[in-house]
């Protein structure tokens, strides 16, 4: 079964490794987020695309959630001794790729190219694409001012409430190559349990994935990023609560109109479904603390499609 996925870092990373073990990986594309790219050292990063990365090659740090396991921090040491950018952490392996990446980029390779060109050096059979390789960055607004994502996340720990979110960019992005393709042929479309409005909004923010999806001719299942109302990690809680007034799933199924056909919510959350209009539930463990969990929520999102 052809299923393609959109995702942020983590949460999303999660779900994909929980695909791959119900799925053939070559069946499944992710498409992430490049909202959250930016410029540190001269480096271009792509966070959530790493996360991807590094969870679909088996190389991440399942107990930090980011990263890379057996990570070091030398270079970042010397970075410091010497006054440089430092707020933004980057392990040496990590360092690593950015350096390769950053070349490709500024030799005019597009994203979605050096990409693919990384995942299959780290033997990934899954596509992993990014959303767009046209500049897309997502701005955070806040009581104390309008910060680029990573400043706000990052640098001042996403302790602002959020009054607003826009994605520097987004009109002209185009859908890298092999998106749309993707959707085209998919029998199922899932939206990773990942932050709605700063990881998977910022994809759904280049027009003509939106309107993929909208025009889909086949089932599209969310999973919610929720348990019991409250974020497993990070601000999606506080953000549904600030700019969708609830923490709910019909809050969470809010932010895709039009977009899913069903959504994956936790059993904590089984007593709040009101509101959910034509969007059909699917109660669930939605926890990933393990692979066996990873693979059981892949399995109820997959069995969607069987209805
Ligand atoms: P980021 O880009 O690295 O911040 O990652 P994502 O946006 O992909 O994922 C962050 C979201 O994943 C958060 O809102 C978490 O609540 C959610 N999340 C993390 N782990 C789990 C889990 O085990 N189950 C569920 N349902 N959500 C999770
Ligand atoms: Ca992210």
């Amino acid at each position: 079964m052809k299923v393609v996925v959109l995702s942020g870092g983590v949460g999303g990373a999660r779900f994909a490794q929980g695909l791959i073990d119900v799925i053939e990986r070559s069946d499944l594309t992710v498409v992430g987020n490049v909202g959250d790219d930016v410029e540190v050292l001269g480096l271009h990063v792509s966070p959530d695309l790493d996360s991807i990365l590094y969870a679909l090659a088996g190389l991440n740090d399942d107990e930090r959630g980011w990263g890379r396991a057996n990570e070091t921090w030398r270079a970042l040491e010397t970075v410091r001794e010497l006054g440089g950018e430092s707020w933004f952490q980057l392990g040496d392996l990590d360092l690593g790729l950015h350096l390769v990446r950053s070349q490709a980029l500024r030799a005019g390779e597009p994203l979605s190219a050096v990409t693919e060109r990384i995942a299959h050096a780290f033997g990934i059979e899954t596509r992993v694409v990014p959303a767009t390789d046209d500049r897309l960055r997502t701005w955070i607004g806040t009581p104390a001012g309008e910060f680029p994502f990573q400043e706000w996340f990052v640098a001042r720990g996403h302790r602002d409430e959020v009054d607003s979110v826009r994605f520097e960019g987004n009109e002209d992005a185009r859908p890298a190559p092999g998106v749309l393709e993707a959707i085209a042929e998919a029998e199922l479309l899932l939206v990773a349990p990942s932050n709605p409005y700063v990881s998977i909004a910022p994809i759904l923010a280049v027009a003509a994935i939106r309107d993929a999806l909208e025009a889909r001719r086949v089932p599209a299942v969310a999973v919610s990023p929720l348990i019991g109302g409250r974020a497993v990690k990070g601000p999606a809680d506080r953000m549904l609560e600030r700019l969708a007034g609830g923490t709910s799933p019909a809050h969470v199924a809010s932010r895709y109109p039009g977009l899913i056909d069903a959504i994956v919510v936790d059993e904590a959350d089984a007593d709040d479904l009101d509101g959910l209009g034509d969007v059909r539930p699917i109660v669930t463990r939605t926890l990933m603390s393990d692979p066996s969990a990873r693979k059981g929520l892949a399995e109820a999102a997959l069995g969607a499609v069987a209805v």
